[in-house]
């Protein structure tokens, strides 16, 4: 049994004092309160519940589309967990067949072989909205078909998310991704909102980075931005850097969707934990400057954006209670993946993923399954 002390500790739901935590097999024990940490390792700063990033294209110098592997795979985990996530979704941005094949047997051998972090897939792409792809290519963009369909099915690559465009892939098919388990997200889209509000009858659960690359809110179209915000059950996954989103929108976002429904994601690029300036992807360069990645032309290409300080912009900017960001990037997205009886929260019985915060929000240190992995 390993024991922590946590001087301050927020659960999920509340913050108290002077905790004692018991691990046993990677899975807390224990939360009690205690006078001493005697025999403890002591956790030094506010010890909170270990992030969860729906959407990582990737980390430390590698992008997971240009190197579809294992040790691409543990890069960007690795990268990611010095800015407290401790679970995240290799996403893959719109490709051919061959790339999603080898990205899925990529992910079913990280789990296999137990890579710290991953937990399955994100496919962004490739049935998306040719208005707004973004910086997803063009000649890849297509309808759904058996072999993507028999991809996202599979049993082995852990939790599986499939952002789409609801004007490209009919009410059935997305029922029939629901019906395999399949978390659908809506995005890269210029969909209705009442083809938007169809494709959430039909068991769609999120949207993807809201406001980017979606039809917005108009006075006589709601756009899938108005559907997405007048909706209470359904997840948005929102780039808090500050490039993508304007302040106002991100305040009005958490307003109308609470903060249990709104997730704080990186959409980082291979930049995030590493000096790199330059990227090539599909034959476009991406370039860095500061903390905005633009293609020639300044179109945005993703961010390079952290998790520690999507919650940093969050408290500091957005205004939010360190609290609200917390769960904004830890137990929302858990139970938007069905996870929040594991993660999310550090109670009995879950996953012993959590970060130990500065004062100033910055990562002390990273802790999943009870051992230290940042820090
Ligand atoms: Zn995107």
């Amino acid at each position: 049994m390993q024991r922590f002390f946590a001087e301050n500790l927020f659960d999920g739901i509340t913050i108290r004092q002077n905790q004692m935590i018991t691990v046993e097999n990677g899975t807390i024990h224990s939360i009690k309160s205690a006078q001493f940490p005697d025999n403890a390792t002591q956790l030094l700063g506010l010890v909170v519940p270990g992030f969860v990033d729906v959407q990582v294209n990737g980390g430390g110098g590698v992008l997971f589309n240009n190197q579809p592997n294992v040790d691409a795979l543990f890069t960007m985990s690795r990268a990611h967990q010095n800015y407290g996530s401790t679970a995240i979704l290799p996403t893959l941005i719109t490709d051919d067949l061959e790339t999603m094949q080898l990205a899925a047997d990529a992910v079913a051998s990280a789990i296999a072989q137990n890579v710290k972090g991953i937990i399955g897939i994100h496919f962004e792409g490739p049935h998306l909205s040719q208005p707004k792809k973004g910086i997803h290519p063009t000649q890849h963009i297509r309808s759904i078909s058996h072999e993507e369909m028999a991809l996202f099915k599979r049993t082995d690559i852990g939790l599986v998310c499939v952002t789409l465009a609801p004007e490209n892939v009919s009410v059935e098919l997305i029922k029939e991704l629901v019906q395999a388990n399949v978390k659908v997200c809506l995005g890269h889209s210029n969909a209705s909102s009442e083809q938007t509000l169809a494709a959430l009858q039909a068991g769609a659960q999120g949207f993807t980075h809201l406001f980017n690359a979606m039809s917005p809110l108009q006075s006589r179209e709601a756009g899938m931005v108005g559907a997405a915000l007048l909706d209470s059950t359904s997840y948005c996954g929102l780039i808090v850097d500050h490039e993508h989103v304007d302040k106002t929108s991100c305040q009005l976002a958490i307003k109308c969707k609470t903060p249990d429904r709104i997730m704080l994601v990186t959409d980082a690029m291979s930049h995030v934990g590493s000096d790199q300036i330059e990227l090539q992807f599909a034959g476009m360069q991406i370039n860095r400057q500061g903390n905005k990645l633009t293609i020639e032309g300044g179109r945005l290409a993703g961010s390079a954006l952290d998790m520690a300080s999507a919650i940093r912009h969050s408290v500091q900017d957005l205004h939010c209670s360190i609290q609200d960001a917390i769960k904004m990037a830890s137990s929302t997205p858990s139970t938007f993946l069905g996870l929040q009886q594991q993660k999310g929260y550090l109670a009995p019985g879950f996953d012993a993923d959590w970060v130990v915060l500065t004062e100033q929000y910055y990562v002390n240190a990273t802790y999943i399954a009870g051992e230290q992995v940042f820090g």
